[in-house]
């Protein structure tokens, strides 16, 4: 029997053994969740909107024993736990009480008597989902697939296990019916014979560009729909009008919250030559002064990375990119300590065809880029694989929505960090994937938009 054993990546230290799921175990669920769609899909949105009140209840009642769990299996700072089981409250109550408006028959004048568009489950979809944000990211997928009248089963990361069978129970313990929501601990060689079963009617994979092209080529082949959030790298154009404390504080915020593993972190810094040497004093200042330490010291600002092999890897480009010509500013050292530590790290003067400007960083590291005006800051910014978010700050908000609306992102936002909102769609464009999630439009990606014409 294969196990996996999850990791404090703090401490180094074994935190709990898993036994892993064989193929056919895993179908044998997934059958499950087909035969209990079956029923749910029949459950009026009133039922499904009382189980997801309650779901939300169970984050807010279990608030300090999930963080604890996020943060000692991937590293999050404690209170930044706190807040991702903060949010997966809100998103069950966002989807809970907007149920009857998200998903409202449509009607279209026509020459039927009557017509009109419904939307109908589709059946279970399997979601492949990351370590980085271990309860939001499945929260951001369930709730609104649940509320369809779908049902779902998670792949969720390895490290962290004890989060994703703590979802599983938190969907019993709200009532749901047995099924709804399932975790199947499979390892990643197994999703091909998962995706080509029968009874999964369509994949959603949150995590990096490999795994989304892996996956999307099965559920390619087998003509299921796929919907993918993946990396990114994300620019942040500064305008020589900014007020550069309140800039380099943003900076540092989106460059080092979730110990620098967030998708739509602020990664690339585009600075306008003007004020290029004045933002990398402060910004190297205060990242300097950012205080790195175990996640669960309140007062820390970042803690260590989710594993060592990735905090390796970040170092591995970091060293790449100034043997490239990039010039190290600060950190850049594994420190000698246990644990999957990485320093605020500073790579300056970047240029196209640089490791640091090309790929993702997902650590803290920021790339800080030099622009000679607001045009090639644009272009700049949009030279890139990835098309996740972006960001504009300046003193004058106007000229940052013209430079919002030309960059190639699924997210841009002036002065303010990206962050999601169950209010606004999510994802991306080019190799930051397809498809989106929250809002009407996340939870209309997997329903049968169904036409009706009576005559
Ligand atoms: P990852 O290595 O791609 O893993 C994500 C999930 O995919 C895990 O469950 C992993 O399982 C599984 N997986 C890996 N390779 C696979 C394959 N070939 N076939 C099927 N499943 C596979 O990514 P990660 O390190 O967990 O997360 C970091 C990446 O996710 C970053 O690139 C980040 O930008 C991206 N991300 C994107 C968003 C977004 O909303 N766009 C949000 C969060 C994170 P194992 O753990 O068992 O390998």
């Amino acid at each position: 029997m294969k196990k996996v054993t999850t990791i404090n990546p703090a401490t180094e230290e074994e935190i709990a053994t898993y036994t892993r799921l064989t193929a056919d175990q895993a179908l044998e669920k997934v059958a499950k969740a087909n035969q209990t769609y079956q029923s749910w899909k029949k459950t009026s949105f009133d039922e499904r909107a009382k189980l997801m009140s309650n779901l939300a209840n169970i984050f807010d009642e279990n608030k300090e024993a999930y963080a604890q769990l996020a943060t000692q299996e991937m590293g999050k700072m404690i209170q930044q736990s706190r807040s991702e089981i903060e949010k997966c409250a809100l998103i069950c109550r966002y989807y809970a009480d907007n149920i009857h408006e998200l998903l409202a028959d449509e009607v279209v004048k026509t020459e039927a008597k009557k017509s009109y568009v419904t939307y109908q489950p589709l059946g279970v979809i399997l979601a492949v989902m990351p370590w980085n944000f271990p309860f939001y990211q499945v929260i951001r997928f369930a709730a609104p697939a649940v509320m369809t009248g779908n049902t779902g089963v998670l792949k969720h990361a390895s490290n962290v296990q004890g989060c994703a069978f703590a979802l599983e129970e938190a969907f019993k313990k709200a009532g749901f019916p047995e099924s709804v929501f399932t975790n199947l601990n499979v390892e990643s060689k197994d999703i091909k014979t998962i995706i080509e079963d029968k009874n999964i009617i369509a994949v959603t994979l949150t995590g990096s560009e490999p795994a989304g092209r892996s996956v999307a080529k099965i559920a390619g082949e087998n003509l299921k729909k796929t919907v993918l959030e993946l990396g990114g790298s994300d620019a942040y154009i500064v305008l020589e009008d900014v007020d550069l404390e309140k800039a380099t504080d943003l900076a540092t915020k989106g460059r080092l919250q979730n110990n620098g593993q967030t998708c739509i972190a602020a990664k690339r810094f585009i600075v306008l030559e003007e004020i290029y040497d004045d933002f990398l004093k402060l910004f190297t200042q205060k990242m300097k002064a950012a205080k790195m330490d175990e996640p669960t010291n309140e007062e820390a600002y970042y803690g260590p990375m989710a594993r060592i092999d990735l905090r390796n890897e970040i170092h591995e480009q970091v060293e790449k990119t100034i043997q490239q010509g990039g010039k190290l500013v600060i950190g850049g050292k594994i420190p000698e300590q246990k644990g999957a530590y990485y320093p605020a790290t500073i790579l300056a003067d970047l240029k196209p065809g640089m490791t640091a400007f090309d790929e993702e960083l997902f650590g803290p590291v920021a790339s800080v880029i030099k622009a000679k005006d607001e045009n090639e800051a644009i272009q700049l910014a949009n030279n890139s694989t990835f098309g996740l978010g972006s960001g504009v700050l300046t003193g004058n908000s106007k000229r940052g929505e013209k430079i919002a609306l030309q960059l190639e992102a699924g997210n841009s936002f002036v002065n303010k960090l990206v962050a999601s909102d169950p209010r606004l769609p999510f994802g991306g464009i080019k190799n930051s994937g397809y498809g989106r999630e929250l809002s009407d439009y996340g939870i209309k990606e997997f329903v049968n938009t169904k036409s009706i014409w009576i005559d």
